[in-house]
């Protein structure tokens, strides 16, 4: 630590206070309403969540009787404490008749849209343009953003790219009139002689629908087309271009993108495009250097801002869902440590960059001056920049000290600018804010100013002490969680595309596929392979002509040799303890785990599923095999019933026998391997018949076994004919158990087979039976579009429809309807078809010719029974790929609204009111997954009670649900037995037994801990 330089910041920093004392940004103005509701906030968490959850849904309220409904929802709750001025409001809604309830809902209304209001400069260029001349009157530079950057459409981005060209062609007609602001750069025309009037930020993700980062190039080509163009013109009126950085996910094409836009030889010479880097990143540092070579290397000066970052909650909670590394600090003077050693790097290149500092923070801002002057950089160099409508006092004590001071000014539509509210409300009133610690509560002047590094030593001393007593707390409780064996379940993180080596492993993965493909499949039997005379062949869906391999057939000789070979291994393997059959789940997932991008990648060849989707469901089928493993450790120990003395009575559970598992195509790895590990770890042997569809993938089973070495006859591998040896097998007098995933028709048809007794059968087998689903999604009318939209889509048309949990029902409230329906309309306009091993489709064939058949008649039928809303069927010549079709006008009395379709088929259903939407999603028989986007919380309630499927999700869509967090299975048509990766899976493949010992002997009993004694 330089302590002179030290000395200078804070004197620095006491100055830009003193400059600005007795002011309090208007936010935090209690004279206001808006101060005295964030002072209220700021004290009560719960009623900070509903105030910003309400600002949220505000926009979407547009009677004066929902308006009314939600402050009820929301702000008259049991035991909610909720200051005077909303609880009156709230409690006449309901109590004072609606005149009153109307008057204090529009009063509500405004207040709240006018908090909005503070942070955008206008609702319409023309607004926004008598806002900027204001600012320069009072010495303030600009830089203009448009709201709405949630685009899910090509023609929404067009939309937004079109908004830029309008704002910009409004400033070429004014800005010209505009004095530049005094200063000593050498530009006579610029604002402070180094900068242009004019200047744009923009959010790249918001110029191209589809952008993801598996496919980054894509991503890149497509924003580039819209961005450059503008950029053009940009450059045509002497403006500055900011990209602005967005989440994680976005970094790298954002920094790709800026790169070719800086290098395009159309725009060598016009230096001035600037991009963000975000110093709450833990990898700043390094992006920040690399791109400081790159402009030195192409002898390209560039321009940086620096922030801290707007999406730090979200980053941090993606990383945990997901299980990623948290790729952001997670103490926040750690941000402000990485914000001052990268703004050095980057004063330090002064020559090469050009600086903006984005920051609110006085010691962060005061840092900045004085490293700056400490390097002797030019002035004409760097400036400083702060939000619109934030920390109005900082913005005047900037212009005290520093003089160059830009607004970054929002404008546009309140929907939009509603949700930029919140952020911006979160952001000022989080515990870590500075301007909340300054201006709300009073915080001592040394610790505003103090060095990040000495904060940071002192938090991380105190938060060691919380989480040393937290763990003493769990531990009194017993809630830490512990087992002997193996580490704690977590899910397997999720594939990040942001990492090249993932995007290679996947590439590398296929081709190495490729090179083995066409060979052929034995069987596995008692141990060893088995070749039949019978094969058949699996293909690439997407080009058939493509062999991937050719499967031997087990006929009913195979089935009777598997099955002696699973009698002979049952005694053994019975008895053999739960610990050690656990461990051999353990090691098969390691096995899985190190072979994922190469069983991954079978699946995009044989049944056509997407990277991320592939990836997922290996990583599924492991996360049910370490499930699986812990789960039985909790079971097997024999359970002791009661607690009289004299008798001990002990509960446990044997395996029932023979287990037969009938495996899908959709789920090919995860399913498969699920039902497999539970039979195999609750001590039954297995035969397993994966679909013909997905046999290469059903191999991968064996390859899995085989290498953990699980004893001879415990797992057998039969895929064959269903023709030939389905029904032999599950009318085999041998087997106990079956366990199936599958359509409804072949679940009834095992049900009725397996109930029949066969001469020689010794006891009543059980089937559990994962059958199909006709999934609704009910569309509120105050749902969040922006996140219902893509939820749809995913819902419906992820790994084409193909899935049992896939949404076929979307149910739509009459007065969203439109609004919903063209949004969706255009999002599916915006996907790309074709195979899925080309990341940017986002959809592809479905799984096997023999299904288009099927697909094809239902799609008939849908398009007789209703009004095509969108059909896609614009396909590739070649694979067997459907058409998407999504039809409106669809009534419970259609077969469309009653037959499971599995395909990229969409029934959209209208609804009067919510009651209504619940009724027509519980009109069916099946009751598999079900979801709701709404943001009233009585409808949430509604739901939850009333919405009853086996899996129900509250504003998120129907597909994706994940071991132990999300139990999966349904019931009615859906299916017989109990949930998958849950706790009462395992108890379904074995008996219950109890054994009671008389412990007394002539009157005399030993007497144990836990009995009822006197
Ligand atoms: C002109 C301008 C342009 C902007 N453009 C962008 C942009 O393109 N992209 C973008 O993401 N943001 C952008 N922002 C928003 C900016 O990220 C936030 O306003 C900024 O982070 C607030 O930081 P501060 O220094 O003003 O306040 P401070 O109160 O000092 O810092 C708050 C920040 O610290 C970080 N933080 C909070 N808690 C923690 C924690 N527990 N651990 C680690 N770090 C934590 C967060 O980044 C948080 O925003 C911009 C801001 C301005 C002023």
């Amino acid at each position: 630590m330089d302590q002179q330089l030290e000395t200078q910041i804070i004197a620095r920093g006491k100055e830009f206070f003193k400059s600005i004392s007795g002011e309090a940004p208007s936010i935090f103005n209690k004279g206001w309403w808006t101060g005295k509701v964030m002072d209220w906030a700021m004290k009560n968490e719960d009623f900070k969540i509903q105030l910003f959850r309400f600002v949220d849904v505000l926009p979407y309220l547009n009677t004066s009787e929902s308006l009314a409904r939600h402050i009820r929802e929301y702000f008259s709750g049991d035991g909610m404490d909720v200051p005077a001025v909303l609880k009156f409001s709230a409690n006449a809604t309901g109590i004072g008749g609606a005149i009153t309830g109307k008057l204090m809902g529009s009063t509500i209304r405004s207040q709240i849209e006018g908090m909005g209001r503070q942070f955008i400069i206008g609702e319409n260029v023309k607004e926004a343009m008598k806002g900027f001349v204001k600012l320069r009157k009072d010495n303030f530079a600009f830089t203009v953003d448009l709201l709405g950057e949630a685009t899910v459409s090509e023609e929404e981005s067009d939309a937004y790219a079109l908004g830029y060209h309008e704002v910009v062609d409004a400033l070429a007609k004014e800005y010209q009139k505009w004095k530049p602001l005094p200063g000593n750069g050498p530009h006579k025309d610029f604002d402070w002689g180094s900068s242009p009037k004019a200047n744009f930020s923009i959010k790249p993700s918001a110029l191209y629908s589809q952008a993801k980062p598996v496919d980054q190039d894509t991503a890149v080509e497509h924003i580039y087309r819209r961005l450059a163009p503008l950029y053009r013109k940009i450059k045509a009126v002497e403006g500055f271009l900011c990209i602005d950085m967005e989440q994680v996910k976005y970094q790298d094409i954002t920094i790709d993108l800026y790169k070719r836009l800086r290098s395009d030889p159309e725009f060598r010479d016009y230096p001035h495009i600037g991009v963000v880097l975000q110093a709450y990143r833990t990898d700043v540092q390094h992006t920040a250097e690399q791109l400081i070579g790159w402009a030195k290397a192409e002898k390209l000066p560039i321009a940086i801002r620096l922030v801290k970052g707007a999406y730090w909650d979200y980053e941090t909670l993606m990383a945990k869902q997901c299980g990623w590394p948290i790729p952001v600090w997670t103490h926040k003077p750690e941000s402000d440590i990485a914000y001052e050693k990268a703004a050095r790097t980057i004063l330090e290149n002064h020559a090469w960059v050009y600086f903006s500092c984005g920051s609110h923070n006085v010691r962060t801002i005061s840092a900045v001056m004085e490293i700056a002057k400490s390097l002797g950089v030019p002035e004409d160099r760097y400036e400083f920049q702060v939000l619109y409508g934030m920390g109005e006092p900082v913005r005047k004590g900037l212009l005290n000290v520093a003089g160059r001071v830009r607004l970054y000014c929002p404008y546009g539509d309140l929907i939009p600018g509603m949700a930029y509210l919140v952020r911006r409300l979160l952001e000022n009133t989080a515990n870590e804010s500075f301007l909340r610690q300054s201006f709300a509560d009073g915080a001592e002047l040394e610790r505003l100013l103090e060095n990040p590094e000495i904060t940071l030593k002192r938090e991380l001393k105190q938060k060691d002490a919380e989480a040393k007593a937290k763990a003493e707390r769990l531990a009194a409780q017993g809630l830490t969680p512990k087992s002997d064996l193996f580490p704690p379940f977590a899910n397997e993180p999720f594939i990040d595309f942001t990492v090249a080596t993932n995007r290679q492993g996947f590439t590398d993965a296929i081709a190495q596929i490729r090179k083995t493909a066409g060979r052929t499949l034995p069987l596995f039997i008692g141990g060893k392979d088995v070749t039949a005379s019978e094969t058949l062949p699996t293909t690439n869906p997407a080009k058939p002509s493509e062999l991937i391999a050719n499967v031997c057939q087990a006929g009913r000789p195979e089935i009777d040799a598997a099955i002696a070979a699973a009698t002979a291994a049952f005694p053994a393997w019975r008895d053999t303890p739960a610990e050690e059959r656990a461990q051999y789940l353990h090691k098969a997932a390691a096995v899985a785990r190190r072979r994922m991008f190469e069983f991954s990648a079978m699946q995009v060849l044989e049944v056509g599923k997407q990277w991320d989707q592939a990836y997922h469901d290996v990583g599924e089928g492991i996360d049910f095999l370490e499930y699986y493993a812990r789960d039985i450790l909790r079971l097997a120990p024999p359970r002791r019933m009661g607690r009289a003395p004299g008798e001990w009575n002990h509960l446990f559970y044997q395996p029932k026998g023979i287990a037969a598992v009938i495996a899908p195509w959709n789920f090919p790895f995860a399913i498969a391997i699920g039902m497999v590990s539970a039979a195999i770890v609750t001590g039954n042997p297995v035969i397993f018949k994966p679909s013909s569809i997905a046999s290469a993938i059903g191999y991968n089973l064996v390859e899995v076994f085989k290498e953990v070495g699980l004893p001879p006859g415990v797992f057998n591998y039969c895929p064959g004919r269903s023709a030939v040896m389905g029904d032999y097998l599950i009318e085999h007098q041998a087997i106990s158990l079956i366990a199936f995933t599958g359509s409804m028709d072949v679940g009834l048809h095992i049900v009725e087979r397996a109930a029949k007794v066969q001469p020689g059968q010794a006891q009543v087998k059980r089937v559990i039976a994962e059958m199909g689903g006709k999934n609704a999604i009910i569309i509120d009318d105050d749902a969040d579009l922006d996140e219902a939209v893509p939820q749809v889509l995913y819902s419906a048309f992820g790994f084409q429809g193909q899935k049992c949990s896939a949404c076929s029902r979307v149910i739509v409230l009459d007065s969203i309807y439109d609004k919903f329906t063209s949004r969706l309309k255009q999002a599916v306009q915006s996907i790309d078809i074709g195979p899925a091993e080309i990341p940017q489709n986002f959809m592809g064939p479905v799984a096997d010719a023999s299904l288009q058949k099927n697909i094809i008649a239902a799609i008939a039928v849908a398009e007789s029974e209703g009004k095509v809303l969108v059909k896609r069927d614009n396909l590739p010549a070649e694979g067997a790929y459907v058409p998407l079709l999504i039809v409106e006008g669809i009534a419970p009395k259609h077969r469309t609204a009653q037959e499971e379709i599995f395909g990229p088929v969409l029934a959209v259903m209208r609804a009067k009111n919510f009651d209504q939407a619940l009724e027509l999603a519980m009109s069916t028989r099946f009751a598999l997954t079900g979801a709701v986007f709404t943001r009233s919380p009585n409808n949430m309630e509604k739901a939850r009670k009333n919405f009853r499927v086996g899996n129900l999700y509250l504003n998120k869509g129907t597909a994706g649900a994940m071991v132990e967090r999300q139990p999966f299975g349904g019931f009615m048509m859906s299916g017989v037995g109990s949930k998958t990766g849950g706790p009462d899976y395992l108890l379904q493949f074995m008996d219950p037994r109890v054994v009671t010992e008389n412990t007394m002997r002539r009157g005399f009993t030993p007497i144990a801990e836990d009995d009822d004694w006197i």
